[in-house]
């Protein structure tokens, strides 16, 4: 069923990612740029706030992933039809790419809130009839590594024909675009040529939220590449603001052009505020959608404790209330529901008896995947007979040293299984569903990334939502959550929070010894008094209740959307 009209027409808010979660098994996703964008339209849906959504359909998605006997990870492209469980928009629009005009269509899912609200989402395709057949893969795989020029018309699929098929559609009344993530900037030359070349308007209607830390990490084109696409046709006064040392910055484009910036946690609005001196940027701090990423059995506790607790996530914090009994049995539950899992998986068996710690994200190299390994034997003599690891993620297909992490993590894990009888797993093709699982039935929640190169990370969240301890260097949304509760689990080395970044030390003889020692010192020791264990998990509950998506759009409804009243939602100026 189509859209209805009053909806369209009370819509204000177009949320433009080029990755949306909206289901583990739809292939709108890599990692946690995705699955922070599906968060974030499930509790705008619950809010009821006045939002689309925009994304690509990418029919091969992005890839399955399996490893072979020696580690090497190996790729399968997805087929996914997505008519099974989409309706497709009757009338493409069509944008100019190169001399070219290309047909852009949609198929729209709708997200529906607890209150039963919709908030449609399109997802943008060229696979339709009408296009030659290499225009139909232009959306044919997420982060297309093939070459730069299908890149650039991704994004301009995202930007340009998402503007383009929204107005087509009748959402008339579209007072903020909000680009998560530089992918979809272009969006701004569209608004550009609507509204009549007016700088000020365009501004005006433009909300931009950076992801990424790291200078080198944003998203750039080679000019040649922009004209080439564009024919000249990118307005003059846009080069200059995108203009990036003879590149075409899509952040500088979505900075510079924008009414209200941020960066996704407190120390990583600090930084982008240091790496674009010349503009205003504020942040709100990543979450993630509770009611879907708690798992089953402390879903009914918390029914039990609090029944109305889904559409008022912050009584959570009153978690220390909750009864240990149910706490332990809740989380053995989990545990053995991931290890019959991994049995299933594996000829490594898990055992159920050990402290399982869980490390599972993208193989980039920052985030250190093999930094517990540094002192391979010292480690193993402090896990033997006690810990077992269980790893899993994905490495971009043209990121080898991401595909060495993961042949180190077999290697060493070989090593500590034959000299210590420590257990290491590697689990394929991490998802959604595989994070479910992870998340909750693992005791310890390990992240080890470089400091100040994790925006947020919300893993770790969506683990102390489930009872799980993290233990994680102080970066993201961790140098929060640790100060603000340090029951809620365990710090890896220093927090450096000095506001000058060039005393941080990643020092991986550091960092790896601070591990080690409080394995050995906290974690081994507290493991064995069931009651200050249930205590920390109760801490970890308690301390999910603010990294949840429903506050944070509850912040960007008021500071970035500009929304104020409840139902109806109104626009301020
Ligand atoms: C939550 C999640 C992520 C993001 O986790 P980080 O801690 O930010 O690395 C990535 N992939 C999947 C499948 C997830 O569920």
């Amino acid at each position: 069923m189509e859209v209805d009209k009053d909806l369209k027409n009370s819509t204000q808010v177009a949320y433009i990612s080029m990755e949306i979660a909206v289901d583990s098994s739809i292939p709108t996703y890599s990692g946690g740029l995705g699955v922070l964008s599906g968060d974030t339209v499930r509790s705008a849906a619950d809010l009821e706030l006045p939002m689309v959504g925009l994304c690509l359909c990418y029919s091969s998605g992005y890839f399955y992933q399996f490893f072979n006997e020696h580690g090497e990870q190996k790729e399968k492209e997805i087929e996914w039809n997505f008519f099974y469980e989409f309706e497709k928009v009757e009338k493409p629009i069509s944008i100019k790419i190169e001399d070219k005009e290309v047909l852009v269509s949609a198929w729209l899912y709708k997200v529906m809130g607890q209150s039963g609200h919709i908030l449609p989402i399109y997802l943008l395709t060229t696979d339709i009839e009408g296009n030659e057949d290499w225009m139909k893969k232009m959306t044919g795989s997420l982060y297309d590594s093939t070459s730069r020029w299908n890149r650039i018309v991704q994004e301009m699929i995202l930007g340009i024909g998402g503007v383009k098929l929204l107005n087509s559609q009748g959402y008339n009344n579209i007072e903020t675009y909000h680009l998560n993530e530089g992918h979809g900037s272009f969006s701004i030359v569209e608004l550009y040529d609507m509204l009549n070349g007016d700088l000020d308007k365009v501004r005006d209607k433009v909300v931009f939220t950076t992801h990424t830390p790291v200078p080198a990490g944003h998203d750039r084109f080679n000019l040649d590449l922009v004209d080439k696409v564009f024919e000249n046709r990118m307005p003059s006064e846009i080069s200059k603001i995108a203009e990036d040392n003879g590149q075409f910055n899509m952040t500088y484009l979505g900075m510079g052009l924008s009414r209200y910036r941020n960066g996704v946690a407190k120390k990583h609005g600090d930084i982008s505020r240091k790496m674009f001196p010349q503009y205003e940027v504020d942040s709100i701090t990543n979450g993630i959608h509770l009611g879907f990423w708690v798992s089953r059995p402390f879903r009914h506790i918390f029914n039990k404790k609090w029944p109305n607790w889904k559409a008022n996530p912050s009584i959570l914090q009153n978690a220390i209330e909750l009864d240990d009994l149910d706490i332990f049995d809740a989380h053995i539950e989990n545990k053995f529901n991931l290890i019959n899992y991994q049995k299933g998986h594996s000829w490594n068996l898990l055992d159920e008896e050990r402290i399982t710690i869980g490390f599972a994200r993208r193989f980039a190299t920052y985030k250190r995947a093999t930094l517990i390994f540094k002192d391979i034997d010292r480690l193993g003599s402090i896990c033997k007979d006690k810990i077992q690891f269980i790893f899993a993620g994905k490495a971009h297909p043209k990121d080898t040293k991401g595909k060495d992490y993961i042949k180190e993590i077999y290697k060493a894990g070989e090593y500590l299984y034959d000299n210590y009888g420590v257990k290491v797993v590697m689990m394929e093709n991490y998802n959604m569903d595989i994070s479910h699982m992870l998340v909750s039935g693992c005791d310890v929640w390990l992240n080890t990334p470089e400091r100040y190169r994790e925006a947020s990370g919300t893993s770790g969240m969506k683990a102390a939502l489930n009872g799980v301890l993290n233990f994680s260097v102080q970066d993201g949304w961790w140098l929060e959550g640790y100060h603000k509760n340090p029951m809620a689990g365990w710090a890896i080395g220093p927090d450096d929070s000095n506001p000058n970044d060039s005393g941080v030390s990643n020092d991986w003889d550091v960092d790896s010894k601070a591990i080690y020692e409080v394995l050995e010192n906290e974690i081994i020791p507290t493991y064995l008094n069931h009651e200050d264990w249930l205590f920390r998990s109760k801490n970890a509950i308690a301390l999910a209740a603010f990294f949840n998506t429903n506050r944070m759009m509850k912040e960007y409804a008021k500071k970035a959307y500009k929304l104020r009243k409840q139902k109806p939602w109104q626009y301020v100026k």
